[in-house]
């Protein structure tokens, strides 16, 4: 028997590695299972080189677990190791490594991903003390046992051993005791080895016999060695992609397609992956990406190894490049990772891009699940989008899809406005928006249908991009004025019955929103009120909702315009009436208010003429009075003509109509109108 010390400075590292590594200790099954995997490729290398000459045979690697004993064996048949080999590998090698990982990662312990590169040690994690028996494949080598307590010192035995490989028994420590569970066992194997290339054994199948589940005497394999992408993509039917997708993702919705990723150079990646279809909620990405190492899994998180908008896509992607064993923040920094990120994006364009061009029906069909997906690479990619816009669809209210180069010139002729600016008409809600679209068709206008998660954000995006163009909602303004092709109409009404009657229109409605009115001259065939909601504030509210970090936006009430149109007949007779029934009135407060104006006009020209401190404060103060009797004149003259609106049954009406078509009136509002109509008729 040889004894010996375990070549390092550090006193006990064992306690450091369980400190460290606290957080993962269930990945020493991954090494040790990794470790086993290797050593049997290897061998099966050798053996198809001609360098080993004897039977390879059955290969399988068994993992048993003794809750007894309290031991986990991981038992290989690959190349063994000669008791050199052990000395060398063990002691030496495997130790100095694990302690250089954690010299180099103590500060950072929590940023570690991978943990990689601890490889046999990590069994320390979770073992009071671990032997390792061993045959090398070599001929008439010595079997050997080598086994340690924790401490720096271990033991180096001769023994029987009948077969070739390696056994690594764990003696599993209080803390761990958990890990001696089969189905926690199943489970860590199901996580990490399923698509290994080695078979793995655990446990034995079972069946249904004689009214019970009883064991079969046939081994249970855990992994899949030749998962899809492993292979070559022209030996792969569209069945096999959906069944290895049911594989990764048991239980879930058919993806739409896939994209098989296959790189040599700068850098070894494969893998699959898979378009879901998506259809409003933007956090589903319940099915993450899994990141595998040479069919090792590593991890689900895969943020920051690819751009965020891929991170809603589904698959495997399977890269020996990307470091592990380091922090997340060094990892976006890596020049590797970075190759890697562009590339899956290029691919995935390329990808979308030849769907498009091969079968623009089927990706018409497929793009409402699509659009959110892309949507969201065109407003976080700036390589994305420049793919993306050429076969990005546009879909407008009748269903048709359009590129966005087709749809500018769609609506070119037809939507460009006197300043020589495109505009894109859109509706965010085909029932509430109804009667604006019929007035935008009606005057040969085209409007898109713009209701995903991420069409207002788009919208700002696309201003950005394409040139001289503007998005408007159909129901921003009146239609006139979507588009301002010509001069604005001469109205009907002078500027005071215009004044006049905006104080009429200003009746307090009974809810949240506010209203502005505004005149307005549009055709005199056009309705008399309308509601507009402004572009500029609805799109500002609609981002601070979606995250555009607009807050300030979103905590003001919605605001709408009141719009009142001067030159329709309604409006006309109502402002008609408005004089003669109260024409003394008026007239009264007209005269007072223009004799206080004329007053202050004149003043205030005086005072042009003289310099700032020859008026003196005598002089300043009389036209601040005058100022404020004009205030308190102007003010009781609108409370003459509020209350004459609101003693107005055809004011209110009107009001009430366009507040109905915008789908605004509500509650006690609603049934007030009822009745009112009802009285009207
Ligand atoms: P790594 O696997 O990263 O090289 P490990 O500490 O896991 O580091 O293992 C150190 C070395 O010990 C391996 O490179 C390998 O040569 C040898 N080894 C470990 N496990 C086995 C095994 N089951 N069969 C044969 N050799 C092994």
């Amino acid at each position: 028997m040889q004894t010996g010390k375990i070549g390092v400075t550090t006193e006990n590292i064992f306690p450091i590695i369980k400190k460290f590594l606290y957080s993962d200790h269930e990945i020493f099954l991954r090494e040790l299972i990794s470790n086993a995997v290797d050593a049997t490729q290897k061998l099966k290398t050798m053996a198809s080189v001609g360098d080993y000459k004897g039977d390879v045979g059955e290969t399988t690697i068994q993992v048993f677990v003794d809750k007894e004993k309290k031991t986990i064996t991981v038992s290989d048949k690959g190349i063994g190791m000669t008791k050199e080999e052990l000395d060398k590998y063990l002691n030496q090698i495997a130790f100095s490594s694990a302690n250089d990982f954690l010299d180099k990662y103590k500060d950072q312990s929590n940023s570690i991903i991978g943990h990689f590169g601890l490889g046999f040690y990590s069994s320390f994690m979770v073992s009071e003390k671990v032997e390792v028996f061993s045959q090398s494949y070599q001929e008439g080598s010595q079997a050997v046992k080598w086994s340690c307590d924790g401490s720096p010192e271990f033991t180096l035995d001769d023994i029987e051993k009948d077969s070739r490989g390696t056994d690594v028994i764990l003696y599993i420590d209080e803390e761990s005791k958990d890990f001696l569970e089969e189905s926690k066992i199943e489970q860590l194997l199901k996580k990490y080895c399923k698509f290994l290339p080695v078979e793995i054994a655990f446990g034995k199948e079972k069946e249904w016999k004689d009214g019970k589940m009883v064991e079969t005497g046939k081994d249970k394999l855990i992994n899949n060695t030749k998962p899809a992408w492993t292979q070559k993509p022209a030996d792969l039917t569209d069945e096999d992609y959906k069944k290895f997708y049911h594989e990764l993702y048991p239980a879930s919705e058919e993806p739409l397609f896939n994209i098989h990723l296959n790189v040599d150079y700068p850098f070894k990646l494969t893998g699959i992956l898979y378009f879901p279809k998506i259809k409003s909620n933007i956090e589903i990405h319940r099915n993450k990406i899994q990141l595998y190492c040479n069919q090792v899994f590593v991890t689900d998180s895969v943020e920051g190894i690819v751009p965020e908008f891929l991170t809603l896509l589904h698959g495997v992607i399977d890269s020996p490049d990307i470091p592990l064993n380091v922090s997340r923040s060094y990892l976006q920094s890596d020049s590797n990772v970075k190759k890697i990120s562009s590339h899956i994006t290029k691919k995935v364009a390329d990808r979308l891009s030849d769907i498009f061009k091969n079968n623009r029906e089927e990706f018409e069909k497929k793009w409402d699940n699509l659009k959110l997906f892309i949507e969201y690479g065109m407003i976080t990619e700036e390589k994305f989008y420049e793919k993306a816009a050429k076969f990005a669809l546009f879909k407008n209210t009748d269903d048709k899809y359009f590129t966005f180069e087709d749809y500018e010139n769609l609506i070119k002729d037809n939507q460009t406005d006197r300043k020589k600016s495109l505009i894109y008409l859109y509706s965010t809600n085909k029932t509430d928006q109804f009667t604006y679209i019929e007035k935008a068709r009606n005057k040969g206008y085209d409007v898109l249908l713009m209701d995903g998660q991420l069409d207002v954000h788009l919208i700002s995006h696309l201003e950005s991009k394409l040139k001289d163009s503007r998005f408007v909602r159909v129901d921003s303004d009146v239609v006139d004025k979507l588009i301002h092709k010509e001069d604005p109409k001469a109205s009907k009404l002078s500027e005071r019955q215009q004044e006049d009657l905006k104080s009429v229109f200003s009746i307090k409605v009974k809810s949240k929103e506010m209203y502005n009115v505004v005149m307005e001259s549009m055709d005199e065939t056009d309705t008399p009120v309308i509601i507009t909601q402004s572009e500029f504030m609805r799109r500002m509210k609609e981002m601070s909702q979606t995250g555009g970090g607009m807050n300030f936006y979103g905590e003001l009430p919605d605001s709408y315009n009141l719009v009142v149109n001067p030159n329709h007949n309604l409006i006309i007779s109502i402002s008609e009436e408005l004089q003669n029934e109260k024409s003394s009135e008026l007239a009264a407060s007209n005269a007072e208010i223009n004799k206080i104006k004329e007053e202050i006009d004149f003043i205030e020209k005086e005072h042009k003429k003289m310099k700032e401190d020859e008026i003196s404060q005598v002089e300043k103060d009389d036209l601040d009075k005058m100022r404020s009797e004009l205030g308190v004149a102007e003010s009781s003259r609108k409370d003459i003509l509020e209350a004459y609106g609101s003693g107005n049954k055809k004011v209110k009406q009107l009001i009430d109509l366009a507040l109905l078509s915008n789908n605004l009136l509500k509650g006690e509002d609603l049934s007030t109108f009822v009745k009112r109509s009802v009285e009207l008729l």
